[in-house]
């Protein structure tokens, strides 16, 4: 295994972080008093100080980095630092064009979109003009098995006609979303995998209504939202299919190429802030005459983090590694045991940042319950851990049984 840095990657290490430092951390307290928020969220507004930001980055250069295709042409392993630095600022993705769901969306257009569909939403896209959600999840359906995906999208004459109902479409509130890919039965009678089709849907398209904005942890997470929306009679033309009918399922499956780890990543990168923030609070606040980081149990919690830490990112680059060498399908085991691994890692160190900070740490004086809650999320919104640990029981069973020559 090799995990050492080109001289591009290293290069952009250290514009990245100078950049952070430089723009966008400075930039959160004026982004937030911007932000305007509330249950209405047709008002919702970009702050002006986002733009400002991605102009700069853009012309720094730092702008689409997640994209293997276009511009840097990074490895996985080279990826990786680039996003774990995001992970201490939660509008730092966006900053850099690297956020999700458009990360994911791009790709799919990358690979899979026509000229046309390339031209119009690929492009302003990539140049952060337009965002884009991603409409797979159901709230009928047990949807972390996207087979069980109940809208359809049918063809009738020269036209596709999308019904049903989504939810938590994420970005869907962003005052820029203009576009969503919707995922739809096309096919019942179809091969389990060859039912799904992809559509891409203009978000003013009659027959497209948001009907509510979900909260997250009491937040609805302005500017971008998680929208639950429903399709009534959505008439589109042919050429809003992706890459063909009942290609849905292939395209679901490619759409998180290397994007598979962005998240994991980026919670590395927020963990790594949180134990920043602990052992700053523990050297510096003092009780019963000793600093905290001398009390008690905890200078084992702290211990325990930084070892916890180090294991994940390697496993981070380990996956990232096989993604480069192996391919995604030789990766599937790593890239399920990072996804397990990454979030709870940082769920169980930003915790412990919480519990050092006493009353602080649940404040918004500090950073930690929005690290907490994005890293929380991630347990459920990147797959739930129960469906990798499935699959990668599967994969072991699998590989044991071969080497073993039994039958499983
Ligand atoms: C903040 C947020 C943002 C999201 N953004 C998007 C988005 O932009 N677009 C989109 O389409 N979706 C999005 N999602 C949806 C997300 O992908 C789904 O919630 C997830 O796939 C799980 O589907 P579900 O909620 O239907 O849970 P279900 O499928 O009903 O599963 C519920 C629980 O059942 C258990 N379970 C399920 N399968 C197994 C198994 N095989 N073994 C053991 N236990 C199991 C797990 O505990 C699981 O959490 C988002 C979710 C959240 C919370």
């Amino acid at each position: 295994m090799n995990f050492a840095h080109s001289d591009n990657a290293t290069s952009l290490i250290a514009r990245m972080q100078s950049f952070m430092q430089e723009h966008v951390i400075p930039a959160e307290q004026t982004y937030a008093a911007q932000l305007r928020g509330g249950a209405d969220w047709t008002q919702w507004q970009q702050p002006p100080v986002m733009e400002e930001l991605k102009a700069k980055a853009r012309a720094a250069g730092l702008w689409n980095l997640f994209l293997p295709e276009d511009g840097a042409r990074l490895s996985n392993v080279d990826y990786a630092p680039l996003a774990e630095i995001t992970g201490r600022s939660m509008i730092a993705p966006e900053v850099f064009n690297c956020n999700a769901p458009d990360t994911g969306n791009m790709e799919v257009l990358v690979k899979y979109g026509s000229e046309e569909q390339k031209q119009r939403w690929l492009k302003p896209l990539m140049a952060g003009e337009i965002r884009s959600a991603f409409c797979m999840t159901e709230p009928e359906v047990a949807s972390s098995d996207a087979t069980n995906m109940q809208a359809s999208a049918i063809l009738e004459g020269d036209e596709v006609v999308l019904n049903g109902r989504k939810w938590w479409s994420s970005g869907i509130g962003h005052p820029n979303c203009k576009v969503l890919i919707f995922m739809g039965l096309s096919d019942t009678s179809a091969d389990k995998h060859q039912q799904h089709s992809m559509i891409l849907v203009p978000l003013d398209t009659p027959g497209v209504k948001i009907e509510r904005m979900l909260p997250v942890f009491h937040t609805l997470d302005e500017p971008y939202g998680h929208g639950e929306v429903s399709f009534t009679n959505v008439r589109l033309p042919l050429s809003s299919i992706i890459g063909g009918l009942g290609r849905g399922f292939e395209i679901a499956q490619g759409r998180l190429g290397p994007g598979r780890i962005h998240h994991c990543m980026r919670a590395i990168g927020a963990a790594e802030f949180a134990l920043e923030l602990l052992c700053k609070r523990a050297i510096q606040r003092v009780a019963f005459g000793k600093p905290l980081a001398k009390l008690g149990g905890n200078a084992d919690i702290i211990a325990n983090a930084r070892m916890a830490i180090e294991q994940a990112r390697l496993l981070t680059l380990k996956a990232a590694w096989m993604m480069d060498t192996v391919g995604v399908k030789g990766a599937m085991s790593e890239i399920s045991q990072i996804k397990v691994i990454a979030p709870n890692v940082a769920t169980q160190v930003i915790d412990a940042a919480m519990q050092m900070h006493g009353g602080a740490g649940l404040s918004d004086d500090f950073p930690l319950t929005a690290l907490y809650a994005y890293a929380r999320v991630l347990r459920i919104a990147d797959g739930p851990d129960e469906v990798h640990r499935g699959l990668i029981a599967k994969l072991e069973l699998k590989r044991q049984a071969k080497r073993l020559g039994i039958s499983n």
